[in-house]
């Protein structure tokens, strides 16, 4: 590729913006939360307003498609779109999801969160960012390159907008399956993370795992008076705590024995930053060692998310006999869950206090993901970065999980998986006054046009 196309690309790319932005903020507009005590009859008229910008885009096979839940019950509708391959070339999966979440109180944001604001460089509004930009980051990508004539459109492409990833893909696996054909593609674009900051573009290389369950710990057959039997009995919950505090050493690292740790990233987040991010309070000390990414991104976390005791306004002078805790336990980058999970039950069996009856019960199970460190997806999205905003990407991690990318690891294990996105350190995915920035909404617009030019070059 030229620097001349990449000029070209990006003066098309900013001749287009305007309307990009137009057709972001008809989205926002629609307020398509997937969470069920929310309309679903939102979530179907953003699946019409997707299908529709698809077919506007002269994508010549537009499909609203569901599968089923493991309830039983229908997914949420979700979009894909089509145009095949040229003779020989490879075909790219454009993922991006079209629901939102909750706005949450509305008092808490600064504008109307379905009223697409613009202040300075940031569009406010509920899914400005995530992940109705994504949508709008590959339907610009399409445009710049072509479409609707798209004789400039070197691969094939397959646009998936799903329609329930905010509250957590539960039909997702099926829909892989059942369409598997249909969304089979060499490369798998998934814009539904971010860059490390405002002019500095990332791949997200790594996403935690997670397994999580609960302990039942039992010491009495019955509540007894605590006058009567304490001092010769401890009770459950004082129990509970002596064991969940053998899940952390004294710097708060995990304690449990046999996990994996991933390698430090390659850059760091700045302490100050984190404690403003997560409201740490004054003189309250970060936990773990190492850098902050690292413990962020590539070691395990465990966390009590839950636990059933007395309340306060309940309490009487009796011990506890029983009490359980719900626990959330983050794998690195490499972490098997299974093992993970094996590895948890065996410290608890092992730490049990005074010979309390302990029973781990297992819960959820969802798998790291691991970019590998080199290969020709990566090194084609790497240069179409670095030519669109003149500085080269850096790897990052993200601390959460996204489920569904272990499904498309195990339902394409061929695919080149890449996961970009259009948030920045201040977008606010899932708060008040989520926002995109402008300017890096077409700088991400550009690098997918000049990524899919390159893997339409031959990776
Ligand atoms: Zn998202």
């Amino acid at each position: 590729m030229t620097s001349d196309t990449t000029a070209a690309l990006r003066a098309r790319v900013a001749e287009l913006f305007p309307a990009l932005q137009a057709d972001l903020e008809a989205l926002v507009r629609i307020p398509s939360v997937s969470a069920a005590a929310f309309d679903q009859a939102h979530v179907a008229a953003s699946a019409a307003a997707t299908e529709q910008l698809l077919r506007d885009a002269g994508l010549p096979d537009v499909q609203i498609l569901s599968a089923p839940r493991p309830d039983g019950t229908a997914g949420a509708p979700a979009v894909v779109a089509r145009r095949p391959a040229p003779e020989g070339a490879p075909t790219v999966l454009l993922y991006a999801h079209h629901d939102v979440q909750p706005p949450g109180d509305p008092a808490t944001w600064d504008t109307d969160p379905f009223e697409p604001t613009q202040v300075g460089e940031r569009l406010f509004g509920r899914g400005a960012a995530d992940d109705k930009a994504g949508i709008v980051a590959h339907l610009g990508a399409l445009r710049a390159l072509g479409l609707p004539e798209g004789a400039d459109l070197p691969v094939g492409v397959t646009v998936f907008l799903e329609g329930e990833e905010e509250s957590g893909s539960p039909s997702f696996r099926a829909f892989l399956e059942a369409h598997r054909d249909l969304l089979a593609a060499d490369v798998i674009v998934v814009a539904d993370s971010g860059n490390w900051k405002i002019g500095v573009p990332a791949l997200t290389t790594s996403l935690r795992g997670l397994v999580d369950g609960e302990i039942e710990l039992r010491v009495l057959e019955h509540a007894v008076h605590s006058g009567q039997f304490g001092g010769a009995v401890l009770d459950a919950v004082t129990l509970m705590s002596r064991l969940v505090a053998t899940f952390h050493d004294e710097a708060g690292d995990v304690a449990i024995g046999g996990l994996v740790t991933a390698s430090e990233p390659e850059v760091d987040y700045d302490e100050a930053a984190l404690r403003a991010d997560s409201s740490l309070l004054d003189g309250a000390a970060l936990a773990g060692t190492g850098t902050v990414s690292g413990r962020l991104w590539a070691k395990p976390a465990l966390s009590v998310i839950g636990m059933d005791v007395t309340s306060v306004a309940a309490a009487s002078n009796t011990l506890a006999p029983s009490c359980t805790a719900k626990i959330s336990l983050r794998l690195a980058p490499g972490q098997d869950p299974v093992a993970a999970d094996e590895a948890l039950a065996a410290h608890v069996a092992k730490h049990a206090p005074f010979g309390a009856q302990v029973t781990w019960r297992t819960g959820e199970q969802g798998k790291a993901f691991l970019a590998p460190g080199d290969s020709a997806a990566m090194r084609a999205a790497r240069a179409a970065f670095t030519e669109a905003w003149g500085t080269a990407p850096v790897d990052v991690g993200m601390g959460g999980s996204i489920p569904f990318i272990a499904d498309l690891l195990e339902v394409f294990p061929e695919a080149a998986i890449l996961v970009t996105g259009v948030e920045d350190p201040d977008s606010r995915a899932h708060g008040a006054n989520e926002s995109v920035h402008l300017g890096e909404l077409q700088k991400v617009v550009l690098a997918e046009a000049l990524l899919l030019t390159k893997v339409g070059e031959g990776l």
